[in-house]
């Protein structure tokens, strides 16, 4: 008795948490500055832990109303149907939901790379195959319509990552229409904006009034520092409302999780303080890292460690493998983001000023100048 053949499956690779890592090293997690999974240095808004412990004396019974006032809540704010507005264990969890909505055995997604791995991962546990567009690391892994178009070949959904990680590109919302007016009409374009509130730039659920054929992805992990509880949702086109009844995971969207989302959404300071930090530590990054930086309109920065002065161990794949090595051992935690199909980049994520100034002092001292 075995599981289906998976041998075309890959395993996610998590930035590694600061526990883990502090074992390793023997030494105490405080010690480290964990700046590899793009998570808010500013931890949750103090509603929204307020909200989970409110919620704790009730997890005996099943979801109740949260899931609903959370979604009403969000229909008003996007100015939509609340039955445009899917719910899901994150972001994550949202894209499963479209690819049940979507994808027949064999039918494509078409994914950026480098990119997020979950795209193709949910594609193929629902019996849908990936293709890649290539962004090109010599025009700054430029975001532009043509990139994607090029590379389309019929695709039931095609994945835009704006802002993208682990680039910090983005496409403008004249991008993403240029992708959907020029892909099939049965193809659906699913702009993830996990990044959103961190970009100075219009979100593309301004084209959910237009067209049918575009979904946008948004996390409460982000900006909103939830990333534990796991909560996110799909806004989807008005004629696919009535969908979710039948694709959704029940009570996915934990009662814990849509009170604690309720709260947090309420808590405009705690937003725009975790927005003000990451605007401002993606700015230092860039000036102040003597190594190549790229443009982000995320809550991280991708650095170029091509050209560091490391000794690379012969099983590392590239200077990234030894770049965050060498950081750990010195108490800082970046992605390295040979996963992503970058061996020579890493990705820091924005920490607070604090931690920001420190790390990159330590990033200086290992890439060299
Ligand atoms: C973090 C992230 C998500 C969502 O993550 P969840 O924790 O599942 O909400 C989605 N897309 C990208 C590109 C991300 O970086």
């Amino acid at each position: 008795m075995e599981p289906r053949d998976l041998s075309g499956h890959v395993a996610y690779q998590a930035g590694r948490g600061d526990e883990e890592v502090a074992r390793e090293l023997g030494i105490d997690p405080d010690d480290l500055v964990t700046l590899s999974s793009n998570e808010n240095p500013l931890g949750p808004s103090p509603a929204a832990i307020e909200a989970i412990r409110g919620a704790a004396s009730s997890v005996h019974q099943y979801p109740k109303a949260a899931h609903v006032d959370l979604r009403d809540e969000l229909a008003e704010r996007w100015d939509l149907d609340p039955r445009q507005v899917w719910l899901a264990a994150g972001g994550d969890g949202a894209i499963d939901y479209l690819s049940r909505a979507t994808l027949d055995p064999g039918d494509g997604v078409l994914v950026p790379a480098p990119g997020f791995a979950y795209y193709g991962m949910s594609a193929r546990y629902h019996h849908g195959t990936a293709a890649e567009y290539a962004l090109a690391e010599t025009d700054d892994f430029e975001l532009a319509a043509d990139v994607v178009l090029s590379a389309y070949d019929g695709e039931r959904v095609v994945y835009v990552t704006s802002p993208h990680n682990p680039t910090g590109a983005e496409m403008t919302v004249d991008g993403v229409r240029l992708v959907a007016e020029e892909t099939d009409q049965r193809t659906l374009v699913v702009v993830d904006e996990a990044y959103g509130e961190f970009s100075d730039r219009p979100s593309a659920a301004t084209l959910l009034d237009e067209r049918d054929d575009v979904a946008v992805l948004r996390t409460f992990s982000k900006v909103y520092g939830l990333a534990g509880v796991r909560l996110g949702y799909a806004l989807v086109p008005d004629e696919w409302a009535d969908a979710y009844a039948k694709v959704n995971t029940p009570f996915a969207a934990s009662e814990l999780a849509c009170r604690a989302g309720l709260a947090a959404l309420d808590d405009d300071a705690h937003v725009e303080e975790s927005v003000h930090v990451a605007r401002w530590a993606r700015e230092f990054m860039r000036d102040a890292i003597s190594a190549p930086t790229y443009e982000s309109g995320g809550n991280f920065v991708l650095v170029d460690v091509g050209d560091a002065d490391v000794s690379q161990d012969p099983d590392d794949a590239g200077a990234a493998a030894a770049v965050a090595r060498e950081l750990r051992e010195r108490g800082v935690i970046v992605r390295d983001c040979t996963s992503f199909g970058l061996p020579e980049h890493v990705r820091i994520t924005c920490g607070t000023e604090h931690e920001t100034r420190g790390a990159v002092e330590t990033v200086n001292e290992v890439v060299g100048s």
